[in-house]
């Protein structure tokens, strides 16, 4: 979307989705709120006075060192929340649960690819994050110092994170499966002085080199003195003399006591690239106390979680949902945590379901794209397993077409889970659209209503409020957003700030129906112009799902001369389905009874897979460009699956 687009300021909306779910009082009846209207009056004083709820909140859900001096400042799109307050993460994630009965309480349950699995009580957990936060000051690491995780999902992640906010040290995570180049631009965007890597990880049944990947990394890295690297596969490597240290050759030289550093509110706690999806990805910088805040109170209320709760969040940590849901969040509230090393459906399609009758996973988080592919499977897979530990099931990445919400809640739920679709980005840091499980009423494809004190907003380009669909802002800054793009201020401004003055821009399109709901419907660079008519991606794409033979759908839009825009859609099957020289017609008629005539796709192509990224998104932009021009030449380096490009040229040639 570029500024100087006429005409049309909004986006129009399509989705006829009317089902409505009444929470299940009778299942599970203590939640942290009591009923809406508790929610209503609680949100009312959240944006009424936004500054004392936020300071009421810090008060009752973080331990500090010192209290704050001023809650809030804001100049030149540089915000501080908390200043003056000095603070620990690592200190809030695990000595103050350890000074309680939650010392013996497992912190982490860790299953390996191979199975093998590993309980960490949360004593255990800060006497490990001590000991690798003074590997990390042995190895000349200090407060305001920058270092690189690149690993499998497994507890010495975990660890090492803690153990950066133990002394202050700035992580940038980088996800495991990510090449060598990927790791390298990701270093030297943030000038890191070490990095923490595995020798490799397992995925699919093989091992993933990973030490490797990050030796060819490291020969274009030269701020990085210091490599630690995790004995996991047993894979051969070679170890750098003085630069090069086994972590359990290390671990043995220092002692499991480190004291906390108290560190200012804003001292910077991650540095964490975007997945991509829409771009070159961005390196955003999040700061203690307010991200803290945010994913702690996220995490209660959303999640729901609770002294007994099992609790599983898929994402990897290499990204925003991994550091917000499956580490800090969580661990803050004392939760005991449940992580996996490896693929979902290795060896067979139903190891998620397998695992989570295992370890009585109580509540899961996962998202959409994961779900698309078990319903491409088919369901005899959860079937074959004991799902009745599950309590509370949410989503993430992507807006969920309502027949994947449907299924989720069906299948997986056996309708008794409410679906927490919860809206956010890695710029927001935790959930900010969501609802409050058991409490919100929630609608199939819509994220429901706002967390308490952001207060988001649909408007037009010009900044007017928008009746329709438009852009989704939010209007004030909040103490959990990314403060700035890690070098690069000048962009945080121009991308966030000011594309429509004064309020935070998502580039996400979204809508609000009659009950105050709140509908993303795709990201505004997505957004189609038929005629005239703006349409989100989201409605085209969910109509299409709704076919019984359709798996998942992409829609992108095409210069078309009479109609300035024509719809692609690049369109996987499912396994069941069988392919006929009428289907194409079939599904065009079925979009076309949905949603409408303007919405009849130009062209619909069948293809294996979908280009995505390593968090599993559709990357439109790429077949936007193949649709337009017929070959790919956009930034490709988050890509999940080379290969997908070729399939999708060969689809081309049908
Ligand atoms: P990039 O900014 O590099 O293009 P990205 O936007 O995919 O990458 P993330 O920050 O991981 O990187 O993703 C945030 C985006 O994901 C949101 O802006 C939105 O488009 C989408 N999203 C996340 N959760 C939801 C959800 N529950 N419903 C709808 N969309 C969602
Ligand atoms: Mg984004």
């Amino acid at each position: 979307m570029t500024k100087s687009e006429p005409q049309k300021t909004s986006i129009e909306t399509l989705l006829h989705e009317n089902r409505k779910f009444k929470p299940q009082k009778k299942l599970f009846n203590n939640y942290f709120l009591k009923d809406m209207s508790q929610y209503f009056k609680l949100y009312k004083k959240s944006i009424n006075d936004p500054l004392k709820f936020w300071e009421k909140m810090a008060l009752e859900h973080l331990d500090f060192f010192r209290k704050w001096k001023k809650v809030f400042s804001w100049k030149d799109f540089k915000a501080e929340w908390f200043s003056g307050a000095l603070i620990n993460v690592s200190y809030n994630c695990l000595d103050r649960h350890v000074i309680t009965d939650r010392k013996n309480k497992a912190a982490l349950i860790w299953e390996g690819e191979p199975g093998d699995i590993r309980t960490i009580t949360y004593q255990q957990l800060l006497l490990e994050v001590a000991n690798c936060a003074n590997m990390l000051k042995g190895i000349g690491l200090k407060s305001g110092d920058k270092a690189a995780i690149y690993m499998p999902l497994i507890p010495e992640a975990v660890v090492t994170m803690l153990a950066c906010t133990r002394i202050g040290v700035i992580h940038t995570v980088v996800f495991g499966g990510f090449s060598s180049s990927s790791l390298r631009d990701r270093i030297q965007d943030s000038n890191c002085k070490a990095l923490i890597t595995a020798d490799g990880g397992f995925r699919k049944g093989s091992s993933v080199k990973m030490k490797e990947m990050a030796d060819e990394a490291l020969k274009e890295t030269p701020t990085v003195k210091a490599v630690i690297v995790v004995k996991r596969t047993n894979e051969k490597v070679n170890m750098m003399p003085n630069r090069d240290f086994w972590w359990h050759e290390l671990s043995q030289k220092y002692s499991d006591h480190c004291e906390p550093e108290k560190l200012s509110a804003e001292h910077p706690l991650f540095i964490l690239y975007t997945s991509g999806t829409t771009g070159k990805p961005k390196g955003l910088l999040h700061t203690t106390a307010g991200y803290l805040l945010g994913v702690t109170l996220t995490a209660k209320y959303l999640f729901d979680i609770k002294e007994k709760d099992i609790y599983w969040c898929t994402a990897d940590v290499g990204w925003v949902t991994g550091h917000s849901y499956l580490v800090y969040g969580p661990l803050s509230c004392g939760a005991t945590v449940f992580m996996y090393e490896g693929a979902p459906l290795y060896p067979e399609p139903d190891r998620f379901w397998k695992m989570i009758a295992k370890h009585k996973i109580t509540i899961l988080y996962t998202a959409p794209t994961a779900i698309r592919s078990f319903i491409r499977l088919g369901k005899e897979y959860p079937q074959k397993h004991d799902l009745s530990s599950l309590r509370l099931l949410g989503t993430v990445g992507e807006p969920i077409n309502p027949e994947a919400w449907i299924w989720y809640y069906e299948v997986i739920g056996h309708k008794k889970c409410p679906i927490v679709d919860t809206w956010w980005q890695t710029e927001t840091g935790a959930a900010m659209i969501a609802p409050f499980s058991g409490v919100t009423p929630t609608k199939p494809g819509s994220a429901t209503l706002p967390m308490f004190g952001i207060e988001p907003l649909i408007l037009n380009k010009n900044g007017s409020n928008s009746k329709e669909g438009g852009f989704l802002c939010i209007k004030k800054p909040w103490p959990y957003m990314a403060r700035t793009i890690y070098g690069d201020h000048e962009r945080y401004k121009k991308t966030y700030w000011k594309e429509i003055e004064g309020v935070y821009f998502t580039g996400d399109g979204a809508r609000r129906d009659k009950d105050g709901y709140f509908w993303i419907m795709g990201r505004v660079d997505d957004v189609i112009n038929v005629s005239g008519h703006r349409l989100g991606t989201m409605e085209i794409e969910s109509a299409a799902v709704e076919h019984p033979m359709v798996a998942e759908c992409a829609v992108v839009g095409r210069p078309d001369s009479i109609k300035g825009q024509g719809i692609v859609a690049f369109i996987t099957l499912k396994k069941s389905a069988t392919v006929n020289h009428s289907l194409k017609e079939e599904i065009s008629k079925f979009i076309i009874k949905q949603i409408g005539a303007l919405a009849k796709p130009d062209e619909i192509r069948f293809t294996d897979a979908l280009p995505k990224t390593r968090s599993g998104k559709i990357m439109r932009r790429l077949l936007r460009e193949l649709a337009t021009t017929g070959s790919i030449s956009g930034d490709t380096t988050t890509l999940e699956d080379f290969s997908v490009l070729e399939k999708l040229r060969e689809s081309d040639e049908e």
